[in-house]
Parts: structure tokens; sequence; C-alpha cells
């Protein structure tokens, strides 16, 4: 079977982690099998049309390295690739139902429909259409359609038996059509088409093999069976793919962090880190290897591997691959992304556009910072003492705990004419020069480093210190020193 897949989102908002994981499993398992991959824009319910949203799919695309065999921007031979702009296909397909006595003209209004509701209450009856419209003649209905009067029209939903869903993860499924919700408008009132008309419409004439979807469907799957049968066409197999969950077990929204691409995005991020921790969302390969390099996905990926149990979106571990995917990159790739955000933290670029100086500063930094970066967005917290001074507001931050000022004093003191030599030494000979030193002085080299390291680089956690006084220089350095000593002099 030729593999044909698409990515459907409706254009409301910005991509949700949920959707990338769709798009990505769609696009990978497009590749994996040799087929093609579309994007369809869904904007029929044009309430919730969201301006941002189509070009923010793009980037997200661009970003990921995602790439389109068909699509709104890149044509096709299904076209076009926007629901808006392919209304006449739905209305003579809701004719075509009409026509086979599978859908009906309904002509309630809103009121109506209230009033419906609130017998229902009151009566404590089930809820939902009461298909009142379902008795009004054919002839009848065209009439009042010919005379003007508003109506949409409804899908005959079978009420008795089951309908049964071929699922390749869940296997069949069988639902009770009582469940199902009662004749859905497939065509509203302004000539629109809903959701479940309109995608099957399209998953059909764009000869769609597979739907691999959000398990949010799974309940109208059962009315979109019935559609297709009642156009008499084969429906697409089926793949409903698991909830992601926060680690609270609730489905992950806003409340547990960043939910959007974009955020990602802008949050530091790699897309090799996001491809890699998303995909493996609901999707393993042999539960063991872990790390995947989006060409790596492209082949191995498959059906047969997906979850049926919800997943776990967890930020301690997408941060790990992301720390992974970043110490992978050679030093002068890590440099350039995180320039951006030292430029953003205010740390470099003051004199726009990035010197020279500070590029150098900062591609001789990254040796010494990509073991601490989980973000780029860390870069400023572990790279700034480089190119801000530390402050000298407040003086005991610069006493190591169960110290004293004069003690500080002291040991800086008697550090100062030592630093000078750091500059003729590799970073492996000052570590062992200053650990002697130590003991020369009787000291912890706790004692001796803490204080040094504190007044360098302003931080308990920096980066190796020899390292780091090598990389800020050595007088940079001294001067520090000397400006914390005198700091604490007067405290
Ligand atoms: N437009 C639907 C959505 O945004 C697509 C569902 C489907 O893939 O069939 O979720």
């Amino acid at each position: 079977m030729q593999v044909r897949v698409r990515y459907a989102p409706s254009p409301t908002g910005l991509q949700h982690i949920g959707g990338v994981r769709t798009a990505l499993f769609n696009y990978f398992f497009a590749k994996a099998s040799g087929g093609k991959f579309y994007l369809r824009i869904e904007d029929t319910d044009q309430g919730r049309y969201d301006g941002r949203a189509v070009q923010d799919i793009y980037d997200t695309f661009e970003w990921l390295g995602i790439t389109l065999d068909e699509g709104p921007r890149e044509g096709g031979p299904f076209g076009p690739y926007i629901q808006s702009e392919r209304i006449a296909f739905y209305q003579d397909a809701a004719e075509q139902l009409i026509a086979s006595g599978h859908a009906y003209r309904c002509f309630c209004t809103a009121s109506d429909l209230e009033k419906m509701r609130a017998e229902q209450a009151a009566a404590g009856s089930g809820t939902g259409y009461d298909r009142r419209c379902r008795s009004i003649s054919p002839a009848t209905a065209s009439m009042r359609v010919a005379a003007s009067e508003r109506s949409v029209v409804r899908f005959k939903m079978p009420t008795e038996g089951s309908t049964v869903v071929r699922d390749i993860l869940l296997g069949d499924v069988a639902w009770p059509n009582k469940d199902v919700s009662p004749d859905p408008v497939i065509l509203k009132a302004d000539g629109f088409p809903t959701y479940h008309l309109a995608h099957a419409v399209d998953d059909h004439l764009m000869q769609t093999s597979h739907v691999l979807r959000g398990q949010e469907w799974l309940p109208s799957a059962p009315l979109h069976v019935q559609l297709f049968q009642a156009f008499g066409w084969e429906p697409p197999l089926y793949c409903h793919l698991s909830t992601i969950m926060g680690q609270d077990g609730h489905k992950l929204s806003k409340r547990h962090g960043s939910t959007s691409a974009q955020e990602f995005r802008l949050g530091g991020y790699l897309p090799q880190a996001v491809t890699n921790y998303i995909t493996l969302l609901g999707w393993s390969y042999d539960g063991e290897k872990d790390i995947f390099t989006k060409s790596e996905l492209e082949t191995l990926f498959s059906l047969e591997k997906l979850s049926k149990s919800p997943a776990v979106f967890d930020y301690q571990k997408l941060d790990y691959y992301n720390g992974y995917w970043i110490r992978q990159l050679p030093d002068a790739d890590i440099a350039r992304l995180i320039e951006p955000e030292l430029a953003k933290a205010g740390l470099v670029g003051a004199s726009a556009p990035v010197s020279s100086t500070e590029r150098a500063i900062l591609t001789s930094a990254v040796s010494i910072a990509r073991e601490r970066l989980h973000k780029l967005a860390d870069a400023p917290a572990v790279l700034g003492f480089l190119f801000r001074d530390p402050p000298l507001t407040d003086s005991a931050s610069y006493i190591p705990k169960k110290t004293t000022a004069p003690e500080v004093v002291a040991v800086l003191e008697k550090l100062l004419p030592e630093m000078a030599g750091i500059s003729g030494r590799d970073d492996e000979a000052n570590e062992h020069h200053f650990h002697s030193l130590a003991e020369t002085w009787g000291l912890k080299v706790g004692q001796v480093l803490m204080p040094l390291r504190l007044a360098v680089t302003g931080t308990t956690a920096s980066p190796p210190l020899m390292s780091s006084i090598r990389i800020l220089g050595v007088d940079k350095a001294v001067a520090r020193v000397k400006a914390v000593i005198e700091l604490l002099k007067k405290a």
C-alpha cells in the first residue's frame, strides 16, 4: 500500500507539543515507508481561527527540519490544501448524503434547540439532538431551502448496534452507536462543513492511507467510520496516539510549563533534542536505544513500536536530551547559538554588533561551558562572569560558609602574587600548583580555591576555576580579587 499521511491541524493557536508529536510521527512514518506526507489546514471553524497559526506551523517545521511533499505552500496534485478553499467539495458531499438518504436538512433554530434542551433537562431524559427534523420529507425540505429558510445538514447516525473502529494500535474498538453524538451537524447554516465531514471528504479525496492522530478523536471515530460507509468509501487505517500527560497524571497543559513549540524554540532548546525526546513519547525502538538523530528516525520509525499507555512529558528528561545534543555540537556552533542568549541578557553586544573580542572569548568559553549547558538559555548564568564583573554590593556573598572576612582577605592576599604565574602554565599544572600551595599553607584546597572562585566569578558553581581565569584573563581576575579584598576590608 502506498503510504500517504497528513498532518491536519486546526489553526487555532500555537503548535502544541501534542500536535508536534502527531506531525513527527506522521512524517517519520511516511519517510520510513517511502510514502508521502502532506499538510492540510483545517480552518472550517472560522470563529476559532488564529492568523498566527499557519506561520507558526511552518516555522516549527522549518526548525525541526520536517519537510512536506504537499501542502498549502508546496502545492500538489490534491490541492487546495486549505479547507476554507475547498467548501464546494463538502457541499457536494453533503448533497450526496442527502440524496442517498444518509443525511437530512434540519431547520431547528437556536431557540428551538434551547427549548428542546430545557425540556430534556426537566424530563430527566437523554441529552443531544432528538432528531425531530429527520421526519421532514425531502420534498418539503427542498421547498423550505428554496424559500431561503436557514438550515443545517445532519448525518443520520444509526441509533442501534455498534460501529467497529479498526485501529492499528488499539485493535478493533466496538462502540455502541447510541453513545455517539446523535445526528451530528455536518454542514453548518453558513455553508461551512464541520470537522467531521470535511476531514472525511479530504482524507478520501487526498487518498490518505493512514490517520495518525491524538486519542481525543477516538470517540468521534465511529461517526467517521459511518460517514465513510455512507459514502461507500474505504476508510483510512486509523491509529489513535496515546495521550501526553504531565507528571501529575493530568493531561499536559500550560500548568505544567511550556507546551508550545515556539516556547521551546525561543527558550534555548535544540531541534535535535526536541525531536529526539518528543518521538519517545509513546514510541520506542528496542527499549534500550534512546538517542536518535532525525535521519535515524526517518528509517527506524515504525507503528509496531507505538505504545498504548499514556506518555508522560518530563521536563527534566527534555533538559537531559538537550544537554546531550548541545554537547554533540562543535564549539563554534555552540558559540553561535549561545551568542543571542548572552546578547538578550545584555552580556555581549552592548556595542552592537557583538565585538570580535567578545566573540573570541565566547568561542574559547564554550569548551568550559558545554558540560554545564542544559539549554542555550543557561549560557548567561554559566558564562556571565566572563563578560561582567561580579557586583560588589554584598560583601557576604564573597565569604564562604564557616569563614570570616579577615580569613578570606588573608587567603586572597596570599594568592595575589601567585596569580601572575597562571598564564605560564596549562590548566592541569595550575590546578596542581594551587593544590600544593594550599598544602604548604596548611589549608584545605577548598579554603583556598573557594574564596578565589567567589572573587573571580561571583558564584560557587562556576566552570573549572583555572580555565575560567585563563579565559577571563589573569589581569582581570587579579583586578577582581583586589576589588573583593577592598570590599571585605571595609566590611
Ligand atoms: N483538525 C484536527 C485537529 O486539529 C485534526 C484531527 C485529525 O487529524 O483528524 O486536531
